[in-house]
């Protein structure tokens, strides 16, 4: 069986160094916020070119601490409503649920899986204070539009990265951002925008630890200051709290298997887009859709997704054929019970991008002879 995502694999050449790290972490005797905190969260904001890099407990503290610290900040209020895609993972909306702010939802586009940028406009009320981008299954989304729109409408704009560790593009904030030397000119504005970024380092995420991890990475100095604070029961000197903040630190040892990973993290990428390459140019068949890519450094493929009509005979066809894929997702965040009152709405789009993917396996472990495999029962399918 060729599986969806090999783990182990993954984390076997470092399996020594994670050894000798977790020896290094027990002779310092210090376990919380420590050397390996901070050397991970000045390695990762270096390598996003961005100013800050607060280590969290997870992807979803990441989301949830942002809109918490703009709320302490005034920038957002409890009921404000935020956009974001229809058709994103239920972290997303969750997280803007429990930062006590109203998700309104968008279509994507069906060939990017990525929110709809056309469609934004028509979902600002007054009330409107935020976008959450998602980028999801690791390509950016259309930020330069996102941007313009926030900038046009005096809103935030928050990227959910737990997906996209390492893609760059055009305009968006996201990592390796290029600080614009002129001040004035429409792109500046766009990068004083100083958005927040939320990355997550769940262990099957393109940089993942072995448990659960998480960053926020901005180049707001007032909000990076805030969410330092909010991490740690919102005292920034112990036993002195300015804020009503919650437990989410990074785990030092999570931190120190992180600082070890991050090195190969654009080689790891690269793998994955050559995999991506392949698929893209070698898969030839009329009942299966590749997904969308100009070929730009703005997709890691955390996932290859694909659509086709009949995804349930397509997923038994290649379970026959000892190949592992897996539906992300199967059940759109509005259909979800846990969504009652959102169950009776309708998002076509949304819906048929649920109804109709599958994802293909796709990882720096997985091997050429695998690929040509997969490419080759694809192909007769
Ligand atoms: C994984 C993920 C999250 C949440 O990350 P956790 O670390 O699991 O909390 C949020 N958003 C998206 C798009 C994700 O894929």
């Amino acid at each position: 069986m060729i599986p969806f995502l090999d783990l182990k694999k993954i984390n076997e050449p470092y399996e020594t160094a994670f050894q000798e790290k977790l020896k290094l972490v027990l002779n310092n005797g210090w376990y919380i916020l420590g050397k390996e905190v901070e050397t991970f969260e000045k390695a990762f904001a270096k390598y996003c070119k961005a100013d800050y890099c607060i280590g969290v407990g997870n992807g979803f503290d990441a989301l949830v601490l942002v809109f918490k610290g703009y709320i302490e900040l005034g920038k957002l209020q409890k009921g404000d409503e935020v956009i974001v895609p229809a058709n994103t993972y239920i972290a997303s909306i969750l997280a803007i649920l429990r930062a006590d702010l109203v998700p309104v939802l968008v279509e994507p586009k069906l060939e990017t899986y990525n929110i709809n940028p056309d469609l934004i406009q028509e979902k600002i009320t007054p009330k409107t204070k935020a976008i959450l981008a998602v980028h999801l299954y690791g390509q950016l989304a259309e930020m330069d539009k996102i941007n313009k729109i926030a900038l046009e409408n005096n809103l935030l704009v928050v990227e959910d990265a737990a997906q996209s560790h390492g893609a760059v593009g055009g305009n968006s904030n996201i990592l390796k951002s290029q600080i614009p030397n002129d001040k004035d000119d429409q792109k500046s504005k766009i990068y004083n925008l100083k958005s927040a970024i939320a990355y997550s380092f769940y262990p099957g995420k393109n940089l993942g630890c072995l448990g659960d991890g998480g960053a926020v990475v901005t180049n707001d100095t007032a909000l990076a200051k805030v969410i330092f604070s909010l991490r740690n029961y919102g005292s920034e000197q112990k036993y002195h709290n300015e804020y009503i903040g919650v437990n989410s630190r990074l785990d030092e040892l999570q931190a120190g298997f992180l600082n070890l990973k991050l090195p190969n993290l654009d080689s790891d990428n690269n793998k994955r887009r050559k995999i991506a390459k392949r698929y893209l140019s070698e898969i030839k068949n009329d009942k299966i859709i590749l997904p969308f890519w100009d070929f730009l450094e703005n997709h890691v493929f955390h996932l290859f997704v694909i659509r086709t009509e009949n995804r349930e005979a397509l997923q038994q066809y290649l379970t026959d054929n000892q190949i592992q894929t897996i539906i992300h997702y199967p059940i759109p965040p509005h259909q979800q019970k846990a969504f009652k009152d959102w169950n009776k709405l309708s998002f076509p789009i949304t819906e048929k991008i649920h109804n109709e993917v599958l994802s293909l396996p796709i990882s720096p472990v997985l091997t050429h002879d695998e690929v040509s495999f997969i490419i080759r029962i694809l192909n007769q399918y």
